[in-house]
Order: structure tokens, then C-alpha cells, then sequence
């Protein structure tokens, strides 16, 4: 990834002032605090490792209770210092799909917890036991469907269903600041200008992120008018002009990549073909610097169809890599197939290097020609990368291989 990213990323957070009533600590995700004459309302709290320093971040501007604390969605990312706000009598409000959202992921933790380290390249973290298909700590108090309103200390807080990141998204929207808080929905990674395609698939694994609700969602906030648009990561937006400049073109390139892959599908194609064809046209002004279109390509085809491709030989459990051993034994050996992968990577073709050492492997995992061809193309494919979870996935393989390598 970019170094501009890398610096921005491990800037030391400090307390901003938005306006007389909202402030922002700055960190992975952001922490809001609104200030009323009433008490306070906390818009999401942070992953759990950071909470501490956003709670002290925040502290010279707490005065009174925490009446409400307002998550924009259930990543662990928004949720992880709620119980170092949580007060007697402070109510958690979150929209309905929280609740299956929260259970989903924790009914797969075992599944998603290497995946997370791998893709946010941090260490694996211990998971217990299985606590079964409904075994999340729901700790919201209030749930709401479309709608939900309060009001404090004289302000209104209008809280809307957004679906997009997650099915449990929502906007809080304070009518008298025309600041709009809406999670994850617009600028996931917080990364500087010029922003990225969102995540409609994230490799780390996930249900599907349906582009038309997320699509409607943007709407709904574009229809507010904002002044303010402050997200889970990355800085506020000021001005109606901009903010709806640059909701707008976000929202279009999802819908240009939707429809563009739903006509594929209806004519016949197949999703590879749509993830080499479907390109985002210069007009949107983002990078894949976080999202990848192509992966957001293959999210939506799978997401709409599922795994079945039309080929008979999909039907069966066994893989194509099952023939895998066959094929190397007819080319004449592992080392001819290893001379073919190092021409590829050659010949700028890194991707197939990696297609054609998996044949090797498969018929000998520890071949070091192979692993070490292997290496290669992923350090090329890593020199080139400018996407922070493809630079991570490649780490993860690089580490892979190296284990692979010391093992003999
Ligand atoms: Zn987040």
C-alpha cells in the first residue's frame, strides 16, 4: 500500500472539535461524543484495544451522564469500549439486525478469527469454546426497525435504518447541527483522498453486502441535506456541495458496478469474465485502494447466485486440485512444472505462477523449487499492490510459504 496511507494510518489521534455540541476522538473506529445541557449521547466507542485512549481523548469535553450510547453497527471495531462508557441508566440503541449480526459472527468466531489476523495483519486472537448458533452478548437496550427518535438536552436525534457494511447499519441524524453520523457506510478505511470503492465482499469472509440497500441508504443521507457528515473511520465532511459530490459519485460507482454485473450474468457470462471485463470508469474518482471492484464483482454474482456454476464437474465434492498430482506426473515431474511458473512470473504473468506451484504442491508440499517460485511472484504481486487488504492476503501467503520452506 501507499506510503501516504501507512503515515496516515499511525497518526497519534487528538480530540476534534466539530462544533459547539460534537466531538470526535479520532482512532479505529471513531468515537462521538454530543454534548447536551441533559447529559450526553456516545455514537459508537471503538474497537476494544483503543477505547481507553478515545474515552481519555474525550474526557475534558464529559460533563454529566451518558444518557445514550448510539451504535452505528455491531463491527468490533464500533462496540469495543462500550462497557467503558456505559453508565446505570445509560440506554444502548442499535437497529434490529444487530442482534442477528452480533450472533452471526459470533456463531462463526472460529472461522472468522484467523482470517481477521490474516486480513488486518494482526495477531490471532484465543477463541473459547462454541457458545452455539445464538450465544452473542447483545448489550443494546432499544432496537428499532426503520425509525427511532429522542431528544435531549433540546436536541432531536433521528435514527434511520442504512443498510450497507452490514445489514445493521444506521444513521443518526441531528436535525439542528445537519450533522449526519453514518458508521461505516461511506470511507470503511478511513484512508485520505481520493476515497475508495467500498468492500461489497471482503476477503476476510462475509455474507453478502447488498449493493442496492447500500445504494438506497446513500440516498437516504444525501435527502438529509448534511452540512456534516462524520463516519466510523477517517475525517468529517463539511458542506452540502461536497458531501453530496462525493456521496454521490461513490453511490453511482456501486450502482455502475451492480448493474453493469447483473447484465452480465443475464447474458449468459461468467463471473470470471465479469471480474477481468467490469472496469470503474475514470469518472468516480476513487481508487480500489480498500475495496477491489473485481472482488465486489464476484461478491454480488455469488451473493445473487451462490457457489454452482453450470459445469457438471461443480456438482461433485471433489476439487479440480484432486487432478492436480496427475497433471504434474505427466508434464514429467514437479520441476517442469515449476520452470513453466517461473516463466510465467517471467513473462509479467504472476498470477499464473501461482495457479501452476499449487499444482506442484499438491502433488509435493514441501517442493522448495516450488515454494520458493512461489515466493517470488508473491513478492511481485506485493511490490505492486496498492490495495491494504490485497498487501495483507499477500503477506499472509509470503509467511505461508516461508513456513513451508523451514519445515524441511
Ligand atoms: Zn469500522
Amino acid at each position: 500500500m501507499g506510503a501516504a496511507a501507512i503515515a496516515y494510518a499511525q497518526e497519534k489521534p487528538k480530540l476534534v472539535r466539530i462544533n459547539d455540541s460534537i466531538y470526535m476522538a479520532p482512532g479505529s473506529g471513531n468515537v462521538y461524543l454530543v454534548t447536551t445541557p441533559a447529559g450526553n449521547v456516545v455514537i459508537d466507542t471503538a474497537i476494544e484495544s483503543m477505547a481507553p485512549e478515545s474515552k481519555a481523548l474525550l474526557a475534558p469535553v464529559t460533563h454529566g451522564p451518558i444518557k445514550y450510547i448510539v451504535l452505528t453497527h455491531g463491527h468490533a471495531d464500533h462496540i469495543g469500549g462500550i462497557p467503558l462508557w456505559r453508565e446505570p441508566g445509560t440506554q444502548i440503541v442499535a437497529q434490529k439486525n444487530y442482534v442477528e449480526f452480533a450472533n452471526y459472527t459470533t456463531r462463526l468466531e472460529g472461522f472468522f478469527a484467523p482470517r481477521n489476523a490474516a486480513g488486518f495483519s494482526r495477531p490471532l486472537e484465543e477463541v473459547g469454546s462454541w457458545k452455539g448458533n445464538f450465544g452473542a452478548t447483545i448489550d443494546p437496550t432499544i432496537f428499532f426497525d426503520q425509525t427511532y427518535e429522542f431528544t435531549l438536552g433540546g436536541l432531536t436525534f433521528k435514527l434511520f435504518s442504512t443498510p450497507g457494511e452490514t445489514p445493521d447499519h444506521l444513521t443518526v441524524w441531528i436535525p439542528q447541527l445537519k450533522a449526519a453520523f453514518i458508521g461505516d457506510n461511506y470511507d470503511g478505511a478511513g484512508l485520505p483522498e481520493p476515497k475508495s470503492f467500498p468492500n461489497l465482499y471482503t476477503l476476510r469472509g462475509t455474507e453478502p453486502r447488498w449493493a442496492l440497500d447500500w445504494i438506497k441508504s446513500i440516498d437516504t443521507v444525501i435527502a438529509l441535506k448534511p452540512e456534516i457528515v462524520l463516519s466510523g473511520h477517517g475525517d468529517p465532511i463539511f458542506g452540502n456541495e461536497e458531501i453530496t459530490r462525493r456521496l454521490t459519485r461513490f453511490r453511482d460507482a456501486m450502482q455502475y458496478v451492480h448493474d453493469e454485473t447483473v447484465k452480465g450474468m443475464n447474458a449468459g457470462k461468467d463471473v470470471y469474465t465479469l471480474m477481468q471485463e467490469i472496469k470503474l470508469p475514470a469518472r468516480y474518482d476513487l481508487t480500489e485502494s480498500f475495496g477491489k471492484v473485481s472482488w465486489s464483482v464476484r461478491g454480488i454474482y455469488d451473493g445473487y447466485a451462490g457457489w454452482f456454476d453450470t459445469d457438471a464437474a461443480t456438482m461433485y465434492s471433489r476439487p479440480p486440485s484432486s487432478v492436480y498430482p496427475d497433471l504434474v506426473k505427466l508434464a514429467g515431474g514437479p520441476d517442469a512444472v515449476t520452470q513453466l511458473a517461473l516463466k510465467k512470473l517471467e513473462a509479467g504473468d504472476p498470477v499464473s505462477t501461482l495457479h501452476l506451484t499449487n499444482v506442484v504442491l499438491s502433488y509435493d508440499a514441501k517442493n522448495s523449487s516450488a515454494l520458493n517460485a512461489r515466493l517470488k511472484a508473491l513478492n511481485y504481486l506485493q511490490d505492486r499492490c496498492e490495495n491494504y487488504i490485497e498487501s495483507s492476503w499477500l503477506n499472509y501467503g509470503i509467511r505461508k510459504a516461508k513456513e513451508a520452506l523451514g519445515a524441511q
